[in-house]
């Protein structure tokens, strides 16, 4: 029996999907990635913004013809979406077999059994449980691997659904973690990310003193771990304890991506975001001054209610101010059952495309300017996979996680090899192996 699994969405995502393809595997089922050759069909969605849905939406609509053709062919649906719409998936497309939830992955293998003896379709989402076991997952690459260290998030800020779907914070106990990561390298891991919505926060729940600071700094001592990595920071709880242990660990990526919104105390306050810009603004400053190299990323949202013009010109003014390497853009998109779903949003959305726009475009120029600054620079890259840019090209990240690509054999993947850069665009950067 095969079975093919499309992610969407981020990186807790892919990881559920490793997670989804262990408990199948266990069940004697093999992955394909040729969907026309599967007996089964696994979705993990993603419904951050509402065109995350109708990308879904389009995808299972897809499906229909494949679904006629193959008798016996399972659809299943995990994920947020599935977390978020329950039976209403069913519903709308009746070729849909299973929904599960984000919390209930380790019960695929039982419901698929139950969906062949009973015929009729199967949703089940629970609002909330714990089925993580940090070894049971099926990594997809020989030398990297992600690690939940918290699940969930308490944030809530106003225009997010993460916290309705993914539950409540809850974190891993550090040596649960620190042995997995362990089995992880005597497996040939070198790189490491800890994933969680707001890693900062990590510990408030255990029964320990244990902080995120305290958890790096113990899992940066594993011998053989070549490359630690963590996202994502929340402002309001990253701490000159974390930059400090980010500065004295040579492991530690000099990468943090750290959301920032919007510029504007007004909208933040709205959002509920727990900080000012005065913040936030401190906490760069801080950052540059103890880790000078060290590359910094965000998240900007516009075209949230309320946001007037002058409050998008104090986000342009504050990206001109901090100038970011990369910032990942979002148009506000209403998610149901959210606090800003509820507020009066009278912006056109000709408006949010223009601002969109202004802002994509003086972040744009800025991170094409620091990227230039690593040209005749010399820097580890681990090597990740073959470029798309060129086909006898591969792909790497330097520490401060830019992209870089260069020309190379295949063989190098998963090695760390110091490239020199001799080129750079806005989102990558061109190099040439010297070691
Ligand atoms: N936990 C992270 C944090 O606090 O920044 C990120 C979570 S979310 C997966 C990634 C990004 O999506 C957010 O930082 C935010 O910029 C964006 N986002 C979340 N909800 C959104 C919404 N309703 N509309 C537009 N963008 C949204
Ligand atoms: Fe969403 Fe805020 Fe939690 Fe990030 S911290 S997942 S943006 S509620």
């Amino acid at each position: 029996m095969k079975v093919f699994i499309e992610t969407f969405g981020c990186q807790v995502n892919e990881y559920d999907s490793e997670r989804i393809l262990y408990y199948l595997e266990k069940e004697g089922y093999k992955e394909t990635k040729i969907i026309e050759k599967s007996d089964i069909i696994i979705l993990n969605t993603c419904t951050i913004r509402e065109n995350a849905n109708n990308k879904l939406y389009g995808h299972i609509g897809n499906l229909k013809k494949l679904k006629e053709k193959t008798p016996g062919l399972l659809i299943c649906i995990g994920g947020c979406t599935a977390q978020s719409l329950k039976e209403k998936l069913i519903y709308d497309f009746p070729i849909i077999d299973i929904v599960f939830g984000t919390h209930n992955i380790s019960e695929l293998p039982e419901l698929i059994k139950r969906k062949n003896l009973e015929k009729k379709s199967i949703c089940s989402v629970p609002k909330e449980g714990f089925d993580y076991d940090l070894d049971k997952f099926i990594r997809t690459s020989s030398f990297r691997a992600s690690i939940p260290v918290t699940i969930g998030c308490n944030n809530f800020c106003s225009y997010c659904i993460v916290p309705y779907v993914r539950g409540k914070e809850i974190s891993i106990e550090p040596a649960k973690i620190v042995r997995s990561i362990k089995k992880l390298i005597a497996d040939g891991v070198i790189e490491i990310t800890l994933l969680g919505q707001n890693v900062n926060s990590y510990g408030q729940d255990l029964n320990s003193s244990i902080d995120f600071a305290g958890l790096l700094d113990e899992v940066s001592d594993i011998t053989g771990l070549r490359r630690l990595k963590f996202m994502t920071s929340h402002p309001k709880d990253f701490s000159p304890k974390i930059i400090n242990t980010i500065k004295n660990k040579k492991n530690i990526g000099n990468h943090i991506h750290l959301p920032i919104q919007s510029g504007s105390n007004k909208i933040l306050k709205v959002m509920n975001r727990k900080y000012s810009r005065e913040d936030y603004l401190k906490t760069i400053n801080l950052i540059r001054k103890e880790i000078p190299d060290c590359s910094i990323t965000t998240d900007i949202i516009v075209g949230f209610p309320g946001e007037s013009k002058e409050d998008f010109q104090e986000t342009i003014d504050i990206i001109k101010k901090i100038r970011f390497n990369r910032a990942f853009t979002f148009i506000y998109s209403p998610r149901n059952g959210t606090k800003a779903s509820m507020l009066k949003d009278s912006t056109p959305q000709y408006i949010k495309k223009k601002f969109f726009s202004e802002l994509l475009e003086t972040q744009n120029k800025i991170s094409a300017e620091t990227n230039k600054e690593f040209i005749d620079k010399k820097f580890e890259v681990v090597v990740e996979c073959k470029s798309t840019k060129k086909a006898s090209f591969l792909r790497g990240r330097l520490a401060n996680n830019t992209l870089v690509n260069f020309n190379g054999p295949d063989l190098l993947y998963g090695k760390i090899v110091t490239v020199k850069i001799i080129g750079s665009m806005n989102f990558f950067l061109l190099g040439e192996i010297v070691k």
